[in-house]
Order: C-alpha cells, then structure tokens, then sequence
C-alpha cells in the first residue's frame, strides 16, 4: 500500500473533509440569490476573522495578488516605503514597490531574527515623509514572528504613514486584531491556516487605510479595493469570483467560529510550542529561537546533515511533505507548519517522521525522544 501522503508545508496546508465535500457541490451562479446568501455569511465570517467593522476585502488570486494591490491602492509612484526584510517574503514587498516606481528604504535583519521596533521609531523620525511600512506578522521563510504590534504603536503617531502587513500566515494562527492595534492592511490568503485550496486573497483595511486609498494613483485594475468594497457591499464581486472556493471558505468560518478565535489561538500555539520542544530535544537548533511564529517551526539541520536532504527522505520514503530553506537557507534548515486543520496527533506524527529521517540519514537519534517532549507540551 502507498504511504499516507501527509502536508506540513507551510502552505498549501490540509483541507478538513467538511469543506472539500462543501466544494465538490455543484456550482452556483454568482449572481443568483444562493450566491448571495453564501457571500452575505462570509463576510461576517471575515469580519470576525480579522477582527474589524469594516469589510473584508476578496480576490480570486494567490496571496501575492493582495500584497500588490495593498500597494497599488495607497501609493503614488515616486512615494517613499519602508520595508522590513529579513527573508523571501520580505523581500516580495521590495520588489513589488520596485515594480510600481515607490522608493522603498530596506530596513535588513538578519534571517531568522525578527525586526528591533526601534528602527522603524528611527527611520520614521529621520524620514516622516515615509507613506507605508511593509511588514511580515510571521515571515514563514525564516520562522520568525515580526512585533506588528508594537510597530504599529510607532506608526499611529504618523498622520501620513500607514503600517502594511503580510499576514498570510498570521491570520488565523495567533491574534491579530485589525482595528484594536491598528493594523491598517491585513493581507491574507486562503492555502494557509484557513484551511482552503490557494486561490483566495484577503486584505482587511482600517479607515485611515481607506483615506490613503482616496489619494492614491498607482495603475490599478483587478485589484482595485475601491471598486471590490463597492461590490461587496452588495453581496457582489466585480468579476466572476472563485465560487467554490467561497463556499468552501463559509464552511471554514463556520468552523474557526464555532472553535472561537482564542481557541485557535491556543491549539496552535500548543502545536507549535511541542514542535519546538521535540526539536530541541532531539538536540536540534531553532533557526528562530528568540521569536519564533506559532505558525511554521524552522529547524537548523544538524551538522553534516542537507536539510534538503531530510526534505527528499521524508518525501520520496514517507510521503510526507516538509519544507526546506530556500536562497541563503537552503539545505541549512527546514521547516515544520503547524496550523490550520492539525492537532495533537498530527504534530507526533511530524515529529515522529523528522527522527524517522534523521536517523536514516545517519545522525545519531534516540527514538521517541522528541515525540516525548512533543506529548508532554500537548498533553
Ligand atoms: C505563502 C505566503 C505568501 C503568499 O504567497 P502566494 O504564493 O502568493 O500565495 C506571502 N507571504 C507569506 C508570509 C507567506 O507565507
């Protein structure tokens, strides 16, 4: 018999059977009343999803759709950024900015560190003309959670400055509220811890976001939030949206509802904090270790050890499917997801695959000594 073939990527993520079932339905018109009840329930969904009165913002794309047209829909070409890069996604809000013309200052850190709130307090101060600050709640290349919060505490002070978060894989892994810390764009998307097939782009505004968008006159089409919170205030979408992968999203809020955020919260904040635990006692060094994201654990693999090569083991002789490191962490480290649809038992089954292939790679494992640590976090 073939392997169970088991995800912990961080993204695309495992998809609970409830809301593939919900997808496989027939589709429906868009525009017929079915349609509209379905998109009338998700937008509630989304309002407590990512914690805001205001409307949550759809686009059939992957996350990066979302990310452009955070940039798109506040700047003018010419307009200054900050940009803090301390891996691949990171990196993604440069080139973005690059791509339309805003002069972005890269703020770098160091990879699999996260960003001192303090040099964003100075760069604002030696630079008040700065109109955005991108950002990573969680920058899955590295394992690192980024201090949105107190980042966002800095840029409130500024009039003319908004704060832009990737949250890809934030939202739904820890508390991220909107309007409470003023985060003024939230981007997410579906492949991550909602628990969906990719396809789905979110991004969540504040009010002073929207003033921004008021004054903005980068090119825009398909992603112009004007236009989609217009449409989606009546129920609608501007073109034809990815249907069923809204129904499936409804399915998926009504699941993340009936948990209750905090419960989410803390499952995967139990999930991931056990991760770590078995890593570390396996001997094994965090990539992250000083602020690591509940969402993804980067593990440095062991001297003399190809994290690739753990990657290539687990996938070609278990069917189970980790991530590597990718550009400078490429076969240094790979990497553990913990969110979405996982529990206690699928992080056992992780860390029990890990001393699985670290041992047939030749590094000396006693095993059942990570999934030890792993049960005593989870029990
Ligand atoms: C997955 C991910 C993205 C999204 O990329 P797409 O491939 O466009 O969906 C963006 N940012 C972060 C932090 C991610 O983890």
């Amino acid at each position: 018999m073939q392997k169970k073939y088991l995800l912990f990527a961080p993204g695309p993520s495992p998809i609970p059977p409830k809301v593939l079932l919900a997808m496989a339905e027939p589709i429906i018109h868009h525009r017929a009343p079915a349609y509209i009840k379905v998109l009338e329930e998700v937008r509630e969904g989304l309002k407590y999803l990512f914690q805001t009165k205001n409307e949550v913002l759809i686009f059939a794309s992957s996350g990066t759709g979302a990310m452009e047209g955070a940039v798109t829909n506040t700047l003018c070409a010419g307009d200054k950024a900050l940009v803090v890069q301390g891996g691949k996604f990171g990196e993604r809000w440069a080139n973005i900015c690059k791509g339309y013309g805003v002069h972005a200052k890269i703020i770098h850190v160091e990879w699999g560190r996260a960003v001192d709130p303090e040099m964003i307090k100075k760069a604002l101060e030696v630079e008040p003309a700065i109109k955005a600050v991108f950002i990573q709640a969680s920058e899955t290349s590295t394992g690192v959670r980024h201090p949105v919060k107190e980042i966002a505490g800095i840029v409130k002070n500024y009039e003319n400055t908004i704060l832009i978060v990737d949250a890809i894989t934030g939202i739904g892994v820890f508390d991220l509220p909107t309007d409470k810390w003023n985060l003024d764009i939230l981007v997410g998307g579906s492949q991550k811890a909602l628990m969906l097939p990719p396809g789905l782009a979110f991004a969540a505004l504040t009010d002073k976001a929207w003033r921004f968008i008021e004054k903005s006159t980068l090119p825009k089409f398909y992603f112009d939030f004007r236009k989609e919170l217009k449409n989606i205030k009546d129920n609608q979408s501007a073109y034809t949206p990815a249907v069923s992968l809204v129904i499936g999203l409804r399915e998926v809020l009504r699941m993340i509802k009936e948990e209750g955020l905090e419960h989410v919260f803390a499952r995967t904040a139990r999930m991931a904090k056990a991760t770590r635990e078995a890593m570390k006692a396996l001997g094994l060094q965090l990539f992250a270790p000083d602020s690591p994201s509940d969402a993804v654990t980067a593990v440095v693999a062991p001297q003399g050890i190809d994290g690739q090569k753990v990657v290539k083991v687990l996938r070609e002789k278990h069917n189970i499917t980790i991530a590597g490191g990718q550009d400078q962490a490429k076969g240094k480290i790979f990497r553990i997801a913990h969110f979405g649809y996982m529990d206690t038992y699928d992080i056992v089954t992780a860390v029990a695959a890990v001393e699985l292939a670290l041992k047939e790679l030749g590094h000396p494992v006693e095993l059942g000594k990570g999934v030890k640590a792993a049960l005593e976090v989870l029990s």
